[in-house]
């Protein structure tokens, strides 16, 4: 495995499936790297805390950067880039280009993180223009995100193909994420709760068809902070209508002042 701080010709000259992370990596990513590998293409992972996604300094500086160990697994995996740019090769000169992730870059999470998803579109152009890979791969535990990639992809005429990762989970049902590591035993036993809510929401709306309340679940579920809870049309994230098939579920919850998000997917049986 080649560590490299900047993007080289013979880079330019391969055909990269490129894994973008933030690092703090845990079995999601090593799905993600895995789905990579079968491609048969060179495997680069990128790890790159881009201080433009976060709106609070804090969480920027609290963010867990373990990156001896990260730089351990990787070596394991046998991978064949790990990229490790710094910030000043990445927004170099300032003359990048500041992508506007639009009305739905402004809603669910990035409502409450004002900014957030032009930040995380920005980076990931940043990292198109400059590896130009032939595949990305990005992981469905953050939808919102994705469906933003991928938008951003046909508008501007990208030829990369992006490969969805499944979401992997704790045998409790938790989500993987970096951020779980800033959770404490007990908070980890309530973030469970996130998929269980997830899991009830589908259920009821299939079962009945009835729009969930958010008061409902926020009071039935008082240790945990919901900042939103949403049901959505899968193809569009717009909200759904009586033709809709298939459908997302968003949720973001704070606990012990740790925001995690998760969602999940279904469709109308019988529809
Ligand atoms: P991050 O390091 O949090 O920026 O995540 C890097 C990539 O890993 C993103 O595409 C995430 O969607 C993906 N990812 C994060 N958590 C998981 C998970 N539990 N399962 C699968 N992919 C994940």
């Amino acid at each position: 495995m080649k560590i490299i701080k900047e993007i080289n010709q013979d880079i330019l000259n391969s055909d990269i499936c490129l894994i973008p992370t933030m690092g703090a990596l845990h079995n999601g990513h090593l799905s993600l790297i895995e789905e990579g590998k079968k491609l048969g293409l060179l495997t680069m992972v990128s790890i790159f805390v881009n201080e433009k996604q976060f709106n609070e300094e804090e969480d920027f500086n609290s963010y867990p950067r373990p990156i001896e160990d990260d730089i351990k697994i990787l070596q394991d995996l046998n991978i064949d880039y790990l990229f490790i740019p710094e910030s000043n090769y990445i927004y170099s000169k300032n003359d990048f280009e500041i992508i506007d992730s639009g009305v739905l870059g402004k809603q669910y999470e990035g409502s409450s993180r004002p900014g957030h998803f032009d930040g995380v579109l920005t980076v990931v152009n940043r990292l198109f223009e400059l590896i130009k890979p032939k595949v990305a791969i990005f992981g469905k535990k953050d939808a919102q995100q994705l469906f933003l990639i991928k938008e951003m992809v046909f508008k501007k005429r990208y030829e990369i193909e992006i490969i969805e990762g499944k979401t992997i989970r704790e045998r409790s049902g938790l989500a993987l994420s970096s951020r779980n590591l800033l959770l404490t035993d007990s908070g980890k036993e309530k973030a469970t709760l996130l998929y269980t809510i997830l899991k009830e929401v589908k259920k009821e709306f299939r079962d009945r068809r009835e729009l969930y309340a958010f008061e409902v679940f926020s009071s039935k579920y008082p240790n945990i902070v919901i900042d939103y809870l949403e049901i959505l049309n899968l193809e569009t994230f717009s909200k759904p209508t009586e033709k809709t098939y298939e459908y997302i579920v968003l949720l973001a919850a704070t606990i012990e002042g740790v925001r995690l998000v998760d969602n999940i997917e279904f469709k109308l049986e019988g529809a």
